[in-house]
């Protein structure tokens, strides 16, 4: 089949790499360079243990203080409170005990089998070297504070995640550098990360166009359709384009043009900040979670990366680096002997769901559209496994994971 895969993130791209292994003529089609959207500037952290929603019971005692400070963790731009009202309120609805637990079975279905899902694509574009398994470290300033976030990491072990308590010696002969600061850590062995997402995007994406893919740079303002079929794309630069099929894997761009096939899907941007390092001078080793802090660190390729912060102000509003100097200034007090001399920051658009899972499924009422994408948090995470469910879905195999309450019609 000639398959249109929209979007050229990580999703789109492992979706096309997998999709090409079962035969499939594949075209990508995004006017931007692959990995250069929210799947260029993230944490990188590939975590089968990261299952929990964003949403979680007991959040919105906090929410409040969060939200009083213009720099918090969590904000809101005033002009855009009415227009994302609505999506707030749901995603409030998904935050009790019951819809946690079915959430974070769903997630984990999806997340634990990460590495499996990638390695076939990391093995043929010889990207193996931009994947580590080196482990996350949550960290917490004693085992007192920790038992906030208890239940939670009780629902991780009960779901299968290795989660080992970490005490104060072993943390710092771990990580040497978090002496003094934390006293108490959970580690998870199995989870891994990415050295660059970008490059890490690219390198799938270049061997998919090794191996016969196309890529046309436009962007997708249309379809042309008989019937349930899709049969062709419109494009802003006129050209004419014709398929067998299309995936929608547009990252937090995705909502118009599934509502353009009928489906009306709550898409809503959660806008994070990253500062990156340049050669730093502290020596992690792992991915470090800070939750107290609401900031995860990560020893990456180009430098050590400090990401976090949720801002809600759209798809079109600038981005306010004082966010992510409030990262930074996080980062220097959390390791007082942090060079921070020569940073950078980023600004990127997480497409979200209220209930923090992503769309992973066929197109209502279409015969050969699929759509892919609300990846929230966890995009990285969460690439190849949906590719290689879009790719059974488009054979008639059956799933490798249980894609019910991913399904598109579920709101
Ligand atoms: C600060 C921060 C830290 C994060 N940390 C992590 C982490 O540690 N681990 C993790 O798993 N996730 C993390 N994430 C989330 C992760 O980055 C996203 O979930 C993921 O990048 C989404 O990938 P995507 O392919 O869906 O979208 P994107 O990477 O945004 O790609 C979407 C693509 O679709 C294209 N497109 C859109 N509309 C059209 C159109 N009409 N026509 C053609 N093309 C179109 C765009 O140009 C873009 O290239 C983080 C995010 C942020 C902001």
């Amino acid at each position: 089949m000639r398959i249109a895969v929209v979007g050229t993130g990580i999703v789109g791209t492992c979706t096309a790499a997998w999709l090409q292994r079962d035969g499939h003529q594949v075209t990508f089609v995004d006017p931007r360079e692959p990995g250069e959207a929210c799947s260029f500037g993230n944490a990188g952290s590939m975590s089968p243990s990261a299952c929990l929603p964003v949403g979680m019971p007991g959040m919105w005692k906090k929410a409040p203080a969060w939200l009083l400070d213009p720099l918090g963790p969590l904000t809101i731009r005033w002009a855009y409170l009415p227009i994302v009202a609505p999506w707030l309120a749901r995603f409030v609805g998904y935050s009790n005990r019951a819809e946690v637990v079915r959430i974070a079975t769903a997630l984990r279905g999806l997340l634990a089998p990460i590495f499996e899902a990638y390695a076939p694509l990391l093995e043929r574009s010889g990207a193996n070297d931009l994947v580590r398994r080196s482990g996350c470290l949550y960290v917490y300033s004693s085992r007192e504070t920790a038992k906030q976030w208890q239940w939670g990491m009780d629902l991780r072990r009960k779901l299968g995640v290795d989660l080992r308590d970490v005490e104060e010696d072993e943390l710092v002969t771990l990580e040497p550098d978090l002496r003094g600061t934390f006293r108490f850590g959970l580690l998870a062995p199995e989870n891994g990360s990415t050295l660059d997402p970008s490059r890490l995007v690219k390198a799938i994406h270049a061997q998919c166009v090794r191996d016969g893919a196309q890529a046309v740079k436009a962007s997708v303002t249309g379809f042309t359709r008989t019937g349930k079929r899709v049969t062709g794309l419109t494009l802003d630069n006129g050209e004419p384009f014709e398929c067998d099929g299309v995936v929608i894997a547009g990252g937090a761009w995705s909502a118009a043009l599934t509502g353009q096939l009928g489906t009306r899907i709550p898409l809503e941007t959660q806008r994070g900040y990253h500062v990156t390092v340049a050669s730093s001078n502290l020596k992690l080793r792992h991915t470090i979670m800070a939750l107290e802090h609401n900031l995860m660190i990560n020893p990456m390729a180009m430098g050590l990366r400090l990401a976090g912060s949720v801002e809600f102000a759209g798809l079109k509003a600038p981005p306010n680096y004082a966010r992510a100097g409030v990262l930074l200034a996080k980062g220097r007090e959390l390791f007082p002997h942090l060079d921070s001399s020569r940073t950078s920051e980023w600004m990127g658009h997480r497409p979200c769901l209220p209930d923090s899972l992503p769309v992973i499924g066929r197109a209502p009422g279409t015969d050969n559209a699929w759509l892919a994408f609300g990846h929230g948090h966890v995009g990285m995470c969460g690439g190849a496994s949906t590719g290689r469910e879009i790719a059974n879905l488009v054979a008639g195999r059956a799933p490798q994971v249980d894609l019910e309450p991913f399904r598109a019609d579920r709101f």
